[in-house]
Parts: structure tokens; C-alpha cells; sequence
């Protein structure tokens, strides 16, 4: 059982009260002038919610380092957990922000698409399309048009969409070429006007130790070459595609995998204060934060994993902040949403129409008790 689950009495009043409080934000909710989209890969909700897993964390047979996971991330609670591994999201996002997709509440965010992995996962993000003819991770364009690609088209978006991945798939998921969204994956330079860390980024990438074996560079280094692009580039639709988590979970290294996570919070700390410091971006400026795909259970080795395999790996995670969302934190009403509902809310956050030749599922309601999202007809 959870360590913050409560009484039935006490979460009938607070769905109540949640209730309330989240009608007057209704009100509240205005347009956002930007987008900054950050996606941790098979980033697990089990550990976003109640952070180190115990059967993990206390592994004898595990092949990392359980003295290190102790030592770094365990606590009592799942809440003071949680705050030890993503120490922002549990501040700052779930005091002015909005989470979504903690099942012990029976608030679900499930992927629509059945494969549950990585190319179906952002396709179905950035399209609001779950694609099912989306089956591979192979380096197909992809025949789906994105709301990247639609806003891209609108002049005040011309030239201000930029995509900045780990993984050097980002320039064919988001089809670069016909889009016309600046992508920069795997062990891309940056070209043109550089900051000194980029300089140094562009040949460092390729000299650190190169652990996914070429496909995929370390986040690092991918974080800061797109934190100093929009700082001399002023994108409006930002987006960070990180793989640490994915990587070293795939290799059975927990240990790494939450130092990962953990890196990636600090890093969306330093992106959030970023854009709140910055006159272009401050106050209108919408971050949403979520994964491609879920994992296993702790239990066994099954959390290494995911794919039609994997029971629950299609089971996912939302947070996101700034003028576009309430203040509601953790939301604690049942609910069930889809994250092939993210493109479309992306959308009308900054007040725009998305029509893409295929239909697109319908933006996520950050209103409790609103219509579930549902699937379309595929
Ligand atoms: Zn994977």
C-alpha cells in the first residue's frame, strides 16, 4: 500500500474540495504565447509517484549497486522518496502546476497505441495520432504530421519550432525534412550563432563515453546544446527528447536510471528558472513534462522492460506548468486520459486550431470529473 494513500472519508472530502478549487481555475486558465516540451523515455510512473521502489532498492540479487540506491534515494515514505528523486516536481510543479497519472488515486494515463515503446510512444505524443501502422523503432519518416510541423506553418511560428533529442530518431519521428522543425538528435553539432558551452558541447558529445552505441548520446549534452539554443535562438516550441532513464533501465542499472531521473528534474529546474527569468519567455510560457512509454513491475526483472510483453507498460505519466494549467498538483480524482491527447492540448494552450489530415484525439481537460479521453476509431 501506498504511504500517502488516505481514508475513504477524507478523499471524498477532498474530491470535493479539489472540485471547487479547480472550477475557479477554470476561469483562470489563459493562453500561453509558448510551448516547452520535456519527455523523460520509459521514464516509470511507479518511481514518479512514490520514488525508489523497495523491491529495487533492497534487491540482493540486483547487478547495481543497492548500497548506492539506499544511501541516495530511500526514505520511509513514498512522499519523501518521491521528493528525493525529483525534488522539483515535488515543489515547485506540485505547488503551481499539475500531475497527472497517479494510479493508486485511479487517475490513469495510459498510451493509446498498443506497442508500447519508443517510436509509436512519441509518435502518438506529437501527431495525437496512435498511429497502430507505428510498429517499429526503424528509421522511417513519419507519415503523420505533428503539431510542431502545423504550428511551423503559421508565421508566427515560422522558423521558432526546435527539437533537441538524444536519440537519433527525433529528425525522422518529427520528419524533419517535410516539417520544416529544426532537429537536432543523436550526436548532431549545432551550427551557426554558438554560446562557448555549445562550442565545447559539439566536440564533447562524441568524446564521452559512448554507452548506447552511437544511436543515442548522453542527455547532458543534449540538455545544455538546447537550454543555450533557446537562449540565443528564442524558439516558441521548445522540445527536449531525453533517453538516459530508457537506457540504463533497459541495462538493469536502477542505480543509474535514478540518478538519471534525478538529473533530468535538476535540469528542468534550471530550464523552468530559465524561462521564468527571461522577459521573452516569463509567464507565458507552458512546460509540459511526460514519457514515451511506461515499464514493468519491480517484480522480477520485468521493470528492465516494456512492450506488448510487459503488462502495464503502456501505463504513463503528465506534469506541466505555467499560465495554461491550474495550480491543482496531484490530481487525486479518477480519471483516464491519453497521451495522444497531448498534441492537441499543446495546441489550444497557445490558442491554436490543430487540423493535421489525420483526426487527432481531443486536448486533455485539466478540469476534474471532465469526459475521460477517448480513443478513436483506428
Ligand atoms: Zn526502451
Amino acid at each position: 500500500m501506498p504511504a500517502f494513500s488516505i481514508p475513504n472519508m477524507q478523499y471524498k472530502i477532498f474530491v470535493v474540495i479539489a472540485f471547487s478549487f479547480a472550477t475557479l481555475h477554470i476561469t483562470a486558465q489563459k493562453r500561453s504565447e509558448n510551448i516547452v516540451v520535456v519527455t523523460l523515455d520509459g521514464m516509470r510512473w511507479q518511481d514518479v509517484f512514490t520514488g525508489a521502489d523497495s523491491l529495487l532498492t533492497y534487491d540482493t540479487m540486483a547487478t547495481y549497486s543497492e548500497k548506492y540506491v539506499q544511501e541516495n534515494f530511500w526514505a520511509a515514505s513514498g512522499a519523501e522518496r518521491r521528493k528525493k528523486l525529483m525534488p522539483f516536481i515535488w515543489s515547485e510543479i506540485s505547488a503551481k502546476g499539475i500531475i497527472l497519472g497517479n494510479r493508486a488515486y485511479g487517475n490513469y494515463i495510459n498510451t493509446a497505441n498498443p506497442h508500447w515503446f519508443s517510436y509509436p510512444g512519441y509518435n502518438e505524443i506529437i501527431t495525437g495520432f496512435p498511429d497502430t501502422t507505428v510498429n517499429s523503432n526503424d528509421k522511417n519518416l513519419n507519415k503523420n504530421e505533428n503539431v510542431f510541423e502545423l504550428m511551423n506553418r503559421l508565421p508566427a511560428f515560422k522558423g521558432k519550432t526546435a527539437v533537441f533529442g538524444s536519440w537519433d530518431l527525433f529528425s525522422y519521428m518529427f520528419n524533419e525534412k517535410r516539417s520544416g522543425v529544426y532537429v537536432n538528435d543523436g550526436f548532431k553539432k549545432v551550427e551557426g550563432k554558438l554560446s562557448k558551452r555549445q562550442s565545447m558541447l559539439n566536440e564533447l558529445q562524441s568524446e564521452m563515453p559512448d554507452l548506447f552505441h552511437g544511436a543515442e548520446r548522453l542527455d547532458v549534452a543534449t540538455f545544455y546544446l538546447g537550454l543555450d539554443y533557446m537562449k540565443l535562438n528564442k524558439p516558441r516550441l521548445m522540445y527536449f527528447g531525453l533517453g538516459d532513464t530508457d537506457e540504463f533501465a533497459h541495462a538493469g542499472d536502477y542505480d543509474s536510471y535514478l540518478d538519471a531521473a534525478r538529473k533530468a528534474d535538476k535540469w528542468i529546474s534550471q530550464l523552468w528558472q530559465y524561462i521564468q527569468s527571461e522577459p521573452f519567455y516569463a509567464n507565458k510560457t507552458t512546460l509540459l513534462i511526460t514519457t514515451d512509454h511506461g515499464r514493468g513491475q519491480a517484480s522480477g526483472a520485468n521493470w528492465r522492460h516494456h512492450g506488448k510483453g510487459t503488462p502495464g507498460s503502456g501505463e504513463i505519466w503528465f506534469a506541466a506548468i505555467g499560465p495554461s494549467v491550474p495550480a491543482s498538483g496531484e490530481v487525486k480524482t479518477k480519471a483516464q486520459n491519453f497521451q495522444g491527447q497531448i498534441a492537441a492540448t499543446i495546441a489550444a494552450m497557445l490558442g491554436q486550431s490543430f487540423n493535421p489530415t489525420h483526426k487527432p484525439m481531443a486536448p486533455l481537460s485539466f478540469r476534474p470529473g471532465a469526459a475521460s479521453g477517448e480513443i478513436p476509431n483506428r
